[in-house]
Formats: structure tokens, sequence, C-alpha cells
């Protein structure tokens, strides 16, 4: 079993008027089963309202099933004794950092967590450190968090959470509030997480172009995994990415126009070096 698992996995909404009268359910999670190895960096795709932040809360037992399971590192997160290791095993990333730090002092705020945790404070000191040289925040440790801009506030949350020494990192769109600059930076900060230090990512998005790095990706559709497999595969397919609502980048959009009128291109081109390098330019 890896390190996420679920089977069947269904989560129902269920809306009620004011007398407490059931007025209807929404199926956001819909029988996903999935199962995500230690190590990976896999990414989550799918326009607004495809259910991905609700699977999210379940990895970080927010949430738990309707019907099916999730286990976390083997612990199905139905099991109220496991709680306290399901969330240390498994970190959250959400979109706004103005909603995740709480520090007056960046060096403070991502100290919060291993102290909550009982960590020895020689020790917490020690995780501060590397959590903030691992997403490249160390220089700004003095620094008030307010004064930061939004790609190093989010750096700072995302080394939050890395202090607690977490196996899995989940990040629900935790680009969506920034601006490019700030995207890069956040998204070279967790391919460092998962290359460097071995951290399982799971990355939820709706920018296409931060998959490319991914070993595996979902797309989700209505609740459901409408595809799976790497991202050569996903973007090899222009129309299906289309119809589920999905931004292509441009150099791959291109890229199967060419193809379609007969200039020969390899499935899938990812990015304007790879487009540039098939076209012997
Ligand atoms: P995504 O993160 O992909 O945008 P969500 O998981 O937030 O999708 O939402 C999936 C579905 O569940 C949507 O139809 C959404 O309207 C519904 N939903 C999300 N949160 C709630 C809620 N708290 N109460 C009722 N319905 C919700
Ligand atoms: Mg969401």
């Amino acid at each position: 079993m890896g390190i996420i698992k679920t089977e069947d996995l269904t989560f129902e909404y269920i809306r009620r008027d004011e007398e407490g009268n059931v007025e209807g359910i929404t199926t956001a999670v819909d029988a996903v089963s999935l199962d995500i190895k230690q190590g990976q960096f896999i990414a989550i795709l799918g326009h607004n309202g495809s259910g991905k932040s609700t699977l999210a809360k379940h990895m970080n037992a927010i949430l738990y099933p309707t019907e099916g399971t999730i286990w976390v590192d083997g612990m199905d997160t139905t099991e109220e004794e496991a709680l306290w290791n399901i969330r240390q095993t498994a970190g959250m990333v959400f979109q706004n950092p103005d909603n995740q730090i709480i520090g007056q002092v960046v060096e403070e705020d991502v100290g919060f967590g291993p102290e909550n945790m009982g960590v020895p404070t020689k020790e917490i000191w020690e995780r501060v450190e590397e959590s903030l040289r691992a997403v490249g925040m160390y220089e700004f440790r003095k620094h008030s968090p307010n004064k930061l801009s939004g790609g190093q506030k989010q750096r700072v949350s995302i080394a939050g959470v890395l202090a607690m020494h977490p196996k899995c990192i989940v990040l629900d769109e935790p680009t969506a509030m920034l601006d490019p600059n700030g995207r890069k930076e956040v998204i070279r900060a967790i391919r460092g997480l998962n290359q460097v230090e071995g951290v399982t990512v799971i990355l939820i998005t709706h920018y296409m172009e931060e998959i490319i790095h991914a070993d595996k990706v979902f797309v989700m559709d209505n609740g459901k995994i409408a595809m799976e497999g790497t991202p050569r595969e996903i973007f090899s397919q222009v129309e299906r990415l289309k119809e589920l609502r999905l931004d292509v980048p441009q150099v791959t959009l291109l890229a199967h126009e060419l193809k379609k009128r007969g200039v020969r291109l390899p499935n899938g081109i990812l990015t304007t070096e790879e487009l540039v390098a098939a076209l012997g330019l």
C-alpha cells in the first residue's frame, strides 16, 4: 500500500433548509480509487468544482468518506486514535498564505508546528533552519511575514509544514493567488522538497504548466478521475483536455495544430525548447 490509498472514496455534501430537511446532495467525490507511492510527485488537475479540494481534505482527515476508504500511510482516517499521526504524516498547504501564517517573525511561525508537537527546543531551531533553507527563505528568518510577497509567504507556510517532518505534503492550489514570479518560486520550492528532501508531493492546481515535472497526473471531472498518466500522456490528449475545460499551454496547442496539418512531431510537447528541437530548428 502506498502513502495515500483510496478505495471507492465517495463524499457527499448534504444541503439542508432552515428546518433541517434535505434539499439536495452533491456528490463531490465519486468512487475514486488511487494509490500514491512514497516519494512520488503527483499532480491533480481539474476545473473549478471538480472535487479536488474535497478529495484533498480527506488526505488530512478534515473530511471523512461518506462511502469507501482512505488510508494515509496505512492508517484508515476514520480511526480516531490515528488522527494526530495522520495530520503529522500528511501536511496541508492551502491557497491563501495569509490564513496560514500566524507568527510575527518568520522563524517563529515556522517553529509553531514542531513546538505544538512537543519537539525539544534545540531540535525546533534545527528544523526551522533546515525547513527555511529548503524553501530558500532562510535569509528572511528575522523578517515580519506581513512584509513578504505572496510567493515568499507561501514558501514560509510550506516551511511551516515541512518543519513537522511530514512524509507527504498536500498543496491545494498553492499558487492560485500568486503572480507569475511567485508561482515559479513556489513550484521550484515544491520540486526541491520532492527531489532533495524526498517528501511525497500532491500538488492540486489548475495551471497545466505546473504539472510538467510530476511523476503522475490525475485529472478530475465531476468528482471522478477522468484521466490519469504521465504529463506527456496527459498533454498528448489535447481534445480531451479541452472537453474537461482545462487550459492547454500555448506551446502544446501549437504543436497539436501543426501535427494536424501534417507536421511530424512527437505527441505531448510540453515546452518551447522541445518544440524547437522537434522541428529541428
Ligand atoms: P474543486 O476544489 O475542484 O474546485 P470542490 O471539492 O471544492 O472542487 O467542490 C466539489 C463540489 O462540491 C462542487 O460542486 C462544490 O460546489 C461542492 N461543494 C464544495 N464545498 C461544499 C460545501 N461546503 N457545501 C456544499 N457543497 C460543497
Ligand atoms: Mg478547490
